[in-house]
């Protein structure tokens, strides 16, 4: 099935709105093995909405709408779309019932212009909306299916997994199959490089790379009709994957890092202690975003100042007037300072330069040290990362998250 996506709104046009629902329904569309083969942002305007749905019904057999069916007077989707497929608008009186029930529950009455939200095209479908107001509409039209959704993500999102993801599924002859395999470690150009072979020789299953910050995805996917299973090609490409850059894959599943690394130390005997200096709190932050990490995660210091190095981390001075705060030697001794004073089994600490300012003649924006240390002993790895301050910072956390994640497998497996 061949499919667009047309964003409405003028706040996207202008910037004020990140479009994100077309980057979300693309990726949903894909795993469903829907092709989408154009995106259109248009403004709050009824002529230039025609103009791009004419165009969208020619070449697609399914459009996606986002935005626009609120109950204000700029919210113009299905008025444009009915106008243009020549059918009326009519009461829905389920939805109208919903709409006024959702206002009683929040305490509110409902005002006469969310009357308008409870219209839908004649023939079309009212699809129920969880979290707000305005129900979605599915149009099955000669040669094409338009489906118009909310357009805040919140809304959008949920209404897209409940209601029509199983509608698509049902629609469609086949079954898609998916995995997805996260690397750490490799970039996205290093990584395709290594698999040129494969992506090139790609049909059935397809294979498709996606970058994220200082990580990369591979997404494999495979078609089969409702009821057949073909787990096997799926299997074999893994494998190959596995083979040539199994050291960098830490998931099989859609999973960030710190999710992969904090369900790791959960299942552990060990406890955590952090002293962060240039991240700030940021490994903490991203590691208790994971619920049940409080059984084994005791603590941050975050260790900006020389001070609080000394003070409460028991860094020495003379480590500090010697090598500086930012160096191997200051590293292990903030590792191992906030691994005693946490009564925890490792420490881990991070330190370097974030920019942009700090830099020396031998020290670099971007020169990192990250130390892990456990009573058996300590290591620690220099980075040198490129970007501006929040990409050093996430670059930083990320790779501390990934050591930490190398050690537990390698301690929980031995
Ligand atoms: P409402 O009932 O809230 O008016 P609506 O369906 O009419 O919803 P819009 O008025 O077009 O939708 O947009 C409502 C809000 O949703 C926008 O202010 C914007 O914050 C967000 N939004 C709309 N489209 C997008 C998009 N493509 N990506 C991200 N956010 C969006
Ligand atoms: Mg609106």
């Amino acid at each position: 099935m061949t499919s667009e996506i047309i964003s409405i709104g003028t706040e996207l046009l202008l910037g004020n709105t990140i479009n994100t629902n077309t980057a979300f329904l693309s990726e949903q569309l894909a795993a469903l093995g829907i092709d989408v083969y154009y995106h259109t942002t248009v403004g709050d305007n009824p002529k230039r909405l025609q103009d791009t749905l004419y165009q969208a019904v020619k070449r697609s057999e399914l459009i996606i709408t986002t935005g626009g069916l609120g109950p204000t007077a700029d919210d113009i989707t299905k008025e444009v779309i009915c106008e243009a497929a020549g059918k009326r608008l009519v009461l829905h009186k389920p939805s109208l019932d919903r709409i006024d029930a959702f206002f009683k529950r929040i305490g509110k009455s409902m005002s006469p212009n969310n009357i308008k939200q409870a219209y839908i095209p004649e023939d079309g479908m009212a699809v129920y909306n969880h979290t707000g107001t305005a129900p979605g509409i599915i149009m099955e039209l000669d040669n094409c299916t338009i489906i118009m959704l909310p357009g805040p993500p919140s809304e959008m999102e949920t209404m897209f997994l409940k209601e029509i993801k199983p509608y698509l599924q049902e629609k469609s002859p086949y079954t898609i199959i998916s995995r997805t395999i996260k690397f750490f470690g490799i970039g996205e150009s290093a990584l395709e490089s290594k698999l040129r072979d494969i992506i090139d020789r790609q049909s059935d299953p397809t294979i498709a790379t996606y970058a994220g910050e200082g990580e990369v995805k591979v997404r494999i996917t495979t078609k089969t009709v409702s009821g057949q299973a073909k787990l096997s090609g799926l299997e074999q490409v893994t494998g190959v994957i596995n083979d040539r850059v199994g050291e960098y894959i830490y998931a099989y599943d859609d999973l960030s890092l710190e999710h992969i690394t904090a369900e790791l130390l959960i299942s552990s005997p060990y406890t955590l202690s952090l002293a962060e200096s240039c991240t700030g709190g940021r490994v903490s932050s991203m590691l208790t975003s994971v619920p049940g990490v409080s059984k084994s995660f005791k603590g941050t210091i975050v260790s900006y100042s020389n001070d609080i190095k000394t003070n409460l981390l028991g860094v020495k001075k003379e480590t500090l007037e010697t090598y500086g705060a930012v160096s191997r030697e200051t590293a292990i001794e903030m590792a191992e300072g906030a691994r005693k004073m946490c009564n925890a089994h490792i420490g881990l600490s991070i330190t370097g330069i974030a920019g942009p300012d700090g830099r020396t003649p031998d020290k670099p924006v971007g020169l990192v040290y990250i130390a892990l240390c456990t009573a058996e002993g300590c290591e620690c790895f220099e980075h040198r990362f490129a970007g501006d301050r929040t990409k050093i910072q996430i670059y930083a956390a990320k790779h501390a998250i990934n050591y930490l994640r190398k050690f537990l497998v390698k301690h929980i497996r031995s």
